[in-house]
């Protein structure tokens, strides 16, 4: 495979056969450092050495009726976590002031569940409407119909996080309760009506590298402004508690994450969960694909801290994006 002609194409802004993709997906070790070269130089011409920093808020946490293999929040988890229907609004501006306090780029709001009456969405807008901190607000959120969604906008949130999480054919081997085209649906629906798109998915739930490249060629036709890959954590209480692990190796995550970035060579490529877990020691080189990272944890789980997070982004020779 010549790596350079994919470096080419990235710059191109092309997308990559299937066979394309396994061979990064399958680079061997000998040839590591080459594509990494080449995915780098992709990374650079958009984003320099610069690297975002987004938290997460959990705003509604628990008691979600879907059944999602991964997620501590199922109905069919039993994982001790918090439960709560909307988070008071001082937990949000808090958040927000400490984003604010530290230049991080973006404050991502989940809310559990897949659908929302318009009553809650109300209550959840006035919530954002009240935060006037500066950082932009972006929303992780299930279905909603196309008035909630106006809604949520008019409210001030620019872009939602609504992800594949895996390949068409390995979807329903975590998830039986609602339907791949529901997803590919809501995110049309809502670039329809103006919003930025954050999409991406999750690797390590026993998927093939062909599912990983159906969900990677999928987000790259949706061309969403950010690209979010998380590594599983596994959850005790969850369905894939006991996931077989061995193939998160960091060769294999960054690989993966390299892959993300030929295929979104615009758009911000985010390690998100598992980063600390998979990538410790490796971040110099994740950085060559990955612009954009999480910190001080994820939604039911804990991560790196804001300021240990900027100081590693220094130490691997990257600027945090706020300088
Ligand atoms: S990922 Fe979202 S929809 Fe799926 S179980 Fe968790 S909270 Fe519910």
């Amino acid at each position: 495979m010549n790596f350079a002609n994919l470096r080419d194409r990235a710059f191109a802004n092309e997308s990559l056969s299937r066979s394309e993709c396994c061979a990064v997906l399958e680079c061997p070790m000998e040839r590591f450092e080459e594509l990494s070269m080449h995915v780098y130089t992709v990374r650079q011409r958009y984003h320099g050495q610069k690297v975002s920093v987004q938290i997460l808020t959990n705003a509604k946490s628990g008691n979600c009726d879907q059944n999602c293999a991964y997620c501590a929040q199922s109905a069919v988890s039993s994982a001790k976590i918090d439960r709560y229907s909307l988070a008071p609004f001082e937990v949000l501006a808090n958040n927000a002031a400490t984003a604010a306090g530290k230049g991080v780029n973006r404050h991502c709001v989940g809310l559990s569940g897949m659908r929302f009456g318009d009553d809650q969405i109300e209550a959840f807008c006035g919530h954002i409407r009240r935060l006037k901190m500066g950082t932009p607000i972006c929303c992780s959120i299930g279905f909603v119909t196309k008035f909630q969604a106006i809604r949520l906008r008019e409210s001030g949130i620019t872009r939602i996080n609504h992800n594949l999480n895996t390949g068409r054919n390995f979807y329903p081997k975590i998830c039986t309760t609602h339907t791949y085209d529901e997803r590919l649906a809501n995110i049309a629906m809502l670039q329809s009506i103006g919003f930025e798109i954050c999409c991406g998915g999750i690797v390590g739930m026993g998927e093939s590298n062909d599912d990983v490249i159906d969900m990677l060629l999928e987000v790259r036709r949706i061309r969403p402004e950010c690209v979010p890959i998380n590594f599983l954590i596994p959850i005790q209480g969850t369905p894939l508690a006991a996931a077989n692990l061995q193939k998160l190796t960091p060769e294999y995550c960054l690989r993966v994450l390299m892959l993300a970035r030929l295929l979104n060579p615009r758009a911000d490529v985010r390690c998100a969960a598992g980063r600390e877990l998979y990538l410790k020691g490796h971040h110099a080189l994740m950085f060559r694909a990955v612009n954009s990272i999480f910190a001080a944890g994820y939604l039911t789980a804990s991560g790196e801290g804001i300021e240990d997070a900027i100081g590693m982004i220094r130490e691997c020779g990257f600027e945090y994006a706020s300088e």
